[in-house]
């Protein structure tokens, strides 16, 4: 019987097992996890949401929204799971991160081809393998996918968010608003400042101490601007997080009947709505120092933290020089790669990538041609991207709309531009793959 190794079951290896799997591939899938975890793992499960448990925008005029579209299309197990344990939280698919990972392990545990292996990896299996082993796989397996590929890999900094308890919200001040429904709904909880409070704030927060970075790691460091650490935002300007994060745009402070001057949000973590995390707080503070700073927030000044945030190391291949756009080596086109390590960036890109290493490797075991899916798909358009050769110091990129070939007519109206983009996507990706028999 025809049979793939998967070595992570993250995002991406958990949609290239299970897309294997479908079409009826036996696939070895192998996780450390729970005998070894990396420094930002924690759950048992897997497919584990590390930092925010948002999946980004929901709509279809969107360029989350197409590509989450696109997923589907392809049976993606990681969105069926998000809209099973999806919790509100405005425009976004944002999920209880336990049920999420939970949902994906019994679909993968149940699937009678999928063996899942608990071992960590420091060497490739022979035969057709996707590497899917994420941006923090353990040091074995990177010392051998250095030998492999013969090329540095990139190393940088990603942040997590601290995550406090419901129940320690002070609601006489903070109040539970969206502001993506004109400040209606409760989806997120708010803050509000006004402008001594956020001054005070800005002043502790650009003057808080950092944790140390190891030598090593300072030399390495970039910062992942989805993942910006609140303090170096700030450090942008006094006006930054007003305008980007803690923005009062949308909101009315029940108790003054005004817009605040600035907004910190936070947005739950659970179905339950015990936790929430507070949105755009990614930090590198000490933790002392969080405690601190963050409890200067109005409504926050008791509040319990559950979870500091933290910064770790992320590693990503130079894809444009090494892999194809169907996620392989170009020198050996049994090895694939998929995931956040290919230098898509973020979990739906990543789960996307793994769905068509998957999808791929199976049509090749299977005597077919590869799927090379049009550019003016989000998929295609990101898998197009990483494999650029003209490309030159390449960075991951995201689902955004910018991607994407411009229409050959001008839409002035966004909302109308955004809409024609997507359907135009749809369309071509719909084709595409009714071409290949998908
Ligand atoms: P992962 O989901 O990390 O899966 C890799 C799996 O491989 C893990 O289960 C791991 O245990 C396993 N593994 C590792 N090494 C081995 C080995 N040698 N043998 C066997 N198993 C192994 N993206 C967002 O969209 N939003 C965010 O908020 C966000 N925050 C992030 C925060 C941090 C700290 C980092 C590092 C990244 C963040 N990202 C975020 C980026 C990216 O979306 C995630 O890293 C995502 O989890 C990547 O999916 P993946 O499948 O590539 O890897």
């Amino acid at each position: 019987m025809k049979k793939v190794s998967v070595i992570g079951a993250g995002l991406a290896g958990c949609e290239a097992a299970w897309q294997l799997a479908r079409r009826g591939i036996e696939v070895d899938l192998y996780e450390m996890k729970p005998k070894k975890y990396t420094p930002a793992h924690h759950y048992e499960g897997f497919a584990e949401l590390i930092c925010s448990n948002s999946l980004k925008a929901a709509r279809f005029d969107s360029a989350a929204g197409l590509l989450k579209a696109e997923m589907t299309r392809l049976h993606s197990l990681v969105i069926e799971s998000a809209r099973q344990c999806a919790i509100p939280a405005g425009g976004a698919l944002a999920v209880d991160r336990t049920l999420f990972s939970d949902y994906i392990t019994s679909h993968i545990t149940g699937h009678e081809l999928i063996h899942v292996i608990h071992r960590e990896v420091t060497e490739l299996p022979p035969g057709m393998v996707i590497v899917a082993a994420g941006p923090l796989m353990s040091d074995g397996l990177a010392s051998a996918i250095q030998g492999l590929v013969k090329e540095e890999h990139l190393s940088f900094f990603d942040a997590a968010a601290p995550i406090v308890s419901a129940d320690t919200v002070n609601m006489q001040i903070a109040f539970a608003a969206s502001r993506y429904s004109n400040g209606e709904g409760d989806d997120y909880i708010n803050c509000p400042m006004n402008k001594a409070e956020y001054e005070q704030f800005y002043d502790a927060l650009i003057h808080a101490e950092q944790a140390p970075l190891k030598e090593i790691d300072q030399r390495d460091f970039k910062v992942y601007e989805g993942c910006m650490p609140v303090e170096v935002m700030a450090k942008r300007g006094p006006d930054t997080l007003r305008y980007g994060p803690l923005k009062p745009v949308g909101l009315t402070d029940p108790r003054t009947g005004h817009r605040p001057w600035a907004v910190v949000q936070l947005r739950k973590e659970n179905a339950a709505s015990t936790m929430y995390n507070l949105v755009g707080f990614q930090t590198n503070l000490k933790w002392g120092e969080q405690k601190r700073v963050f409890s200067m927030i109005p409504g926050l000044e008791q509040a319990e933290f559950l979870r500091y945030g933290v910064m770790h190391r992320n590693t990503f291949l130079n894809s444009p020089k090494l892999l194809d756009c169907h996620f392989r080596l170009k020198e050996q086109p049994n090895i694939f790669f998929a995931g956040q390590i290919t230098g898509v960036e973020g979990y739906t890109e990543s789960a996307a990538s793994g769905i068509m290493a998957g999808l791929n490797a199976g049509r090749i075991l299977e005597g077919k041609e590869p799927v090379t899916l049009p550019v003016e798909s989000m998929i295609g358009a990101l898998s197009h991207y990483i494999s650029d050769e003209t490309v030159v110091n390449f960075q991951p990129m995201g689902a955004n709309m910018g991607v994407l070939p411009p229409l050959p007519e001008r839409i002035r109206d966004k909302k109308l531009r955004y809409q024609t983009i997507a359907e135009r996507g749809m369309k071509a990706f719909e084709t595409a793959l009714e071409g290949y028999g998908e």
